[in-house]
């Protein structure tokens, strides 16, 4: 058989891999990006480097380009290879009649059109809603609000190297991940 090519791995940013607030907490930011005072989520590097490892590094976030572009510079290590880094623009716009309110949604067909296997694409985000249309695909984070003893990315690369070979990541029931990785907290 043939080796099959690394999983693509997609990666929101706010609240999954930095907390951006234009409140300061009460510990020193890890850096500033325009307005915002930015707190790196506890083990993003060694977090990075695995999923760096196992898979094939995408960013995804539903904010605006510029911000993103910024924070990517900012937080991600220079060198790192993703397939790309996409913002608010590639999301699709829905209206939630009960809130009365617009929100963003990441629909993977636009990765599958750029070549990409649906059954090979994992994408990790803190807000369900924004992967509602590829539940299949999801692994859903706690939103990271800027808590020194967070560990969930610890966590988190434990789980995705255990994902790392499946042929299809959507035959598993991801949403009790935490119970079935090596690191639990
Ligand atoms: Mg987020």
């Amino acid at each position: 058989m043939p080796e099959l090519a690394p999983i693509l791995l997609i990666l929101d940013i706010d609240e999954t891999l930095l907390y951006a607030s234009e409140k300061r907490l009460e510990k020193e930011p890890d850096s500033r990006v325009g307005p915002y005072f930015n707190y790196v989520r506890p083990y993003l590097q060694e977090f990075l480097q695995c999923c760096n490892e196992h898979f094939r590094l995408a960013v995804w976030s539903s904010s605006s380009a510029d911000y993103l572009n910024a924070i990517v510079a900012e937080i991600l290590p220079k060198g790192l290879k993703l397939e790309f880094v996409w913002s608010r623009e590639r999301c699709i716009q829905r209206f939630d009649g009960e809130v009365q309110e617009f929100y963003y949604v990441k629909d993977l067909r636009k990765v599958q059109r750029m070549g990409f296997d649906l059954d090979r694409m994992l994408i990790v985000d803190d807000t369900p809603k924004k992967v509602e249309r590829n539940f299949g695909n999801a692994i859903y984070a706690k939103p990271y609000f800027g808590d020194p003893e967070d560990s969930e990315l610890r966590g988190l690369s434990g789980y995705l190297k255990s994902m790392a070979a499946l042929a299809n990541v959507r035959s598993v029931e991801k949403r009790g991940w935490r119970n079935n990785c090596s690191n639990k907290d």
